[in-house]
C-alpha cells in the first residue's frame, strides 16, 4: 500500500509580513524561497522558507493575515511546528534567540530528544528539535544565512496537534496514511513514518475537556505530507475517501499538486506532490527575490503588486540589548 513519506510543508497564519519575514529569514535564517502570494485570496502573501534549494521537507510558509484575531488553542489544530536543527547547537540557538529577545523556553527532553520551545513575534509555537538528519530528503545550506551552516535549520521536524479524540485519529493515521505509533510521552501519543526521525513525527494530545481551537494569527494553517508524484496521489487521494472523509479534487499549486482533506478531529491535512518544485519559475540563485505568481494570475500582477505591503530582503535587524 503506498503511504505518505513524511512532512511536505507547513503552512501558518502570520501577522505583519515584514515582521515574519525578519523572524524566519533574519533570526531563525531559512532562505525565503518563494514570494508568492495565497493563491485563494492574492491580495495576500505567501512566503515560503526552506533550506537554499527549498527542498521537500524543508519548507515553513505563511499567509501574513495581520487582520485576523490571534487563534484560540484547541482540540482540532496543530499547535506547534518542530523544525530540525543539528545535535549539540541548541545552546547556540538559545543564545542567538534570546539576543534578540525571542520568547524561548528551556531545553527539554521529549521522546528522548533534545527540544527548545520558542514562540515566533505572532504567537506561534516553534520547537528546534536535535537530530542527526538520516532521512533522504536532501538539505543545502544557505551560504547567505546569518546562521552558521553548523548550525541551519536543516528542515522540518514534526508537528504537534490537539485532538478531542485521539482514537479516530490514531485509525486514520494507523490505518490509511501509515503512520505507526511510537510511545506516548507526558500525555503525547507519537506516531512516526517510516523509522521516525525528521521529517516523519506527529505528536498527539487527547484533549476531550478543552474548546475547540480557531484559526488566527500564530496559528499552524495546514500539515502537509508528501506524495511522491501525481500517481500516488490519485492512490492516496482515493484512500483518504475510502476512509469516509472528504478530499477535495486534485488542485495543481504550480510548485506541487495539492489535495486537502479534514481527519476526523478536524484538522486540515494536504497530500503534496514532491514536483516540479520551487526552481520551476525561477533560478536556484535567486528564489525569493521577485514577486512570483501562477501563471493563472499573471494577468492580474499589477493590481495584486498594489495591494501588497513592500518588503525588505534580506531584513535588517538590531540585537536588543540583553539584560
Ligand atoms: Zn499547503
Amino acid at each position: 500500500m503506498p503511504t505518505i513519506s513524511g512532512l511536505h510543508h507547513v503552512t501558518a497564519i502570520a501577522g505583519p509580513a515584514q515582521e515574519n519575514l525578519d523572524f524566519y529569514a533574519g533570526i531563525l535564517g531559512m532562505r525565503l524561497v518563494k514570494k508568492s502570494v495565497n493563491q485563494d485570496d492574492p491580495g495576500t502573501y505567501h512566503l515560503f522558507y526552506a533550506d537554499a534549494e527549498g527542498h521537500a521537507g524543508t519548507d515553513l510558509t505563511f499567509f501574513p493575515w495581520a487582520h485576523l484575531a490571534p487563534s484560540r488553542i484547541g482540540h482540532g489544530l496543530a499547535t506547534e511546528v518542530q523544525l530540525t536543527v543539528p545535535r549539540g547547537s541548541l545552546d547556540a540557538w538559545g543564545v542567538r534567540l534570546t539576543g534578540y529577545g525571542v520568547r524561548v523556553g528551556t531545553i527539554a527532553t521529549r521522546f528522548d530528544e533534545r527540544v527548545l520551545p520558542l514562540v515566533d513575534p505572532h504567537g506561534l509555537q516553534v520547537a528546534l528539535v536535535e537530530a542527526d538528519d538520516v532521512t533522504s530528503r536532501g538539505f543545502t545550506p544557505w551560504p547567505e544565512s546569518p546562521v552558521p551552516v553548523h548550525e541551519q535549520i536543516r528542515g522540518l521536524h514534526g508537528a504537534r496537534a490537539w485532538e478531542r479524540d485521539l482514537a479516530s485519529t490514531a485509525h486514520i493515521l494507523t490505518g490509511t496514511l501509515g503512520f505507526t505509533q511510537a510511545g506516548s510521552d507526558r500525555g503525547w501519543t507519537r506516531f512516526v513514518l517510516g523509522g521516525g526521525g525528521p521529517g516523519r513525527v506527529l505528536d498527539i494530545r487527547e484533549t476531550p475537556d478543552e474548546r475547540r481551537g480557531s484559526w488566527g494569527t500564530g496559528s499552524i494553517h495546514h500539515l502537509a505530507w508528501r506524495v511522491d508524484d501525481d500517481a500516488q496521489e490519485l492512490v492516496m487521494r482515493a484512500a483518504v475517501e475510502a476512509a469516509g472523509l472528504r478530499p477535495t479534487p486534485v488542485i495543481d499549486r504550480f510548485w506541487f499538486k495539492s489535495v486537502y482533506f479534514k481527519e476526523p478531529g478536524g484538522v486540515l491535512f494536504e497530500l503534496a506532490t514532491d514536483g516540479p518544485g520551487f526552481a520551476v519559475d525561477e533560478e536556484a540563485a535567486h528564489l525569493g527575490e521577485s514577486l512570483v505568481l501562477p501563471p493563472w494570475l499573471e494577468a492580474q500582477r499589477t493590481a495584486i503588486a498594489r495591494v501588497l505591503p513592500p518588503l525588505t530582503y534580506p531584513p535588517v535587524l538590531s540585537q536588543r540589548a540583553v539584560t
